[in-house]
């Protein structure tokens, strides 16, 4: 297929250097400077576009998801897909589908779970809205670029599947850091308590296949000082976006706000910026109950 592929940072770099690898025709564009194996660059986002079967974006924000849509939907043929593959919120994904399909394109929310990990051994996990045609055609390219690609639903329903899957991972792992915090102070030895949850109704990912705890589990960016991994900041911005979609459709969610207040203390006023998500455990370590 000819691929137009814009936004070709830590993410996006790796996951078009996969689609040229395997064959594919990949033109990509970003505003930085940048070079990726098998890709041709392009001078701009619509000559990166123009032409293409698929036009996959990996951008940082729904912002600018918005302006880079504007400018390559008329440059896009009719009958192509547009399939965006960012973090955004539901509102932006929806209203960019609508723009691409008012040009006779087909649109896609995409976005990932798997990280910059995933991205570069093409085990990403794909969960996808939008049209069942471009689904069907984009599944080949989900296929080398991932393990799974899920069809959720129409337009936005990617979205909607990423930030309740992070909302339920955010809070996750807090309550499994403030429990290994609590244990410590009851004296209950780590690798005890690891032992009991992950094989007891408590278990979840967060304590079985990324354990907050250095030295217990499997190995996790705990072990390696808490380098991500998957960045608390990151965190921040799905959990935000999580709350900006429950406050538009009136949902309630307590939990997932609370989460949201943590992360936003740690990463802007208590040195998370940088480190891991999972670093929530020593910041516990740290505190008393006031
Ligand atoms: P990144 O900042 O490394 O890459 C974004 C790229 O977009 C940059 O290279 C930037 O120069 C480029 N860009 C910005 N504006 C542009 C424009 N107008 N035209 C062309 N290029 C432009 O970010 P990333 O880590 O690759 O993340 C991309 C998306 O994937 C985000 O929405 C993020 O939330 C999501 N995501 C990231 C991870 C992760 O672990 N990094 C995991 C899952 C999802």
């Amino acid at each position: 297929m000819k691929i137009g592929f814009i936004g070709l940072g830590n993410m996006g770099g790796p996951m078009a250097a996969n689609l040229a690898e395997a064959g594919h025709d990949v033109t990509g564009f970003d505003m930085a400077d940048v070079t990726i194996e098998g890709v041709t660059l392009a001078n701009s986002g619509a000559d990166a576009a123009k032409g293409a079967d698929v036009v996959i974006t990996m951008l940082p924000n729904g912002q600018i998801l918005r302006a880079v849509a504007k400018e390559i939907i008329p440059a896009m043929s009719e009958g192509s897909v547009f399939l965006d593959c960012s973090t955004v919120d539901v509102e932006s994904a929806r209203a960019v589908a609508d723009d691409a399909k008012a040009a006779v394109l087909m649109a896609l929310d995409a976005p990932v779970s798997g990280g910059v990990g995933g991205a570069t051994s093409g085990t990403l996990t794909f969960m996808v809205g939008g049209d069942q045609n471009g689904f069907n055609i984009a599944k080949e390219l989900f296929d080398i670029m991932g393990q799974k690609a899920v069809h959720c639903g129409p337009s936005g329903n990617g979205q909607a599947a990423k930030i309740c899957n992070n909302m339920i991972l955010g809070a996750t792992m807090i309550v499994t850091c403030e429990a290994f915090a609590l244990a410590d102070k009851l004296g209950l030895d780590r690798q005890a308590m690891f032992d009991v949850v992950s094989t007891s109704s408590g278990y979840s990912w967060t304590m079985n296949a990324y354990c907050p705890a250095p030295g217990v589990g499997p190995q996790s960016p705990a072990d390696n000082g808490y380098q991500p991994g998957f960045a608390a900041d990151l965190m921040l911005k799905d959990l935000r976006l999580a709350q900006q979609a429950a406050a538009a459709a009136d949902a309630d969610t307590p939990i997932g706000q609370a989460a949201t207040a943590l992360y936003e203390q740690f990463v802007e006023q208590e040195g998370g910026t940088g480190q891991d998500f999972s670093a929530m455990l020593p910041r516990f370590e740290k505190r008393g109950r006031t």
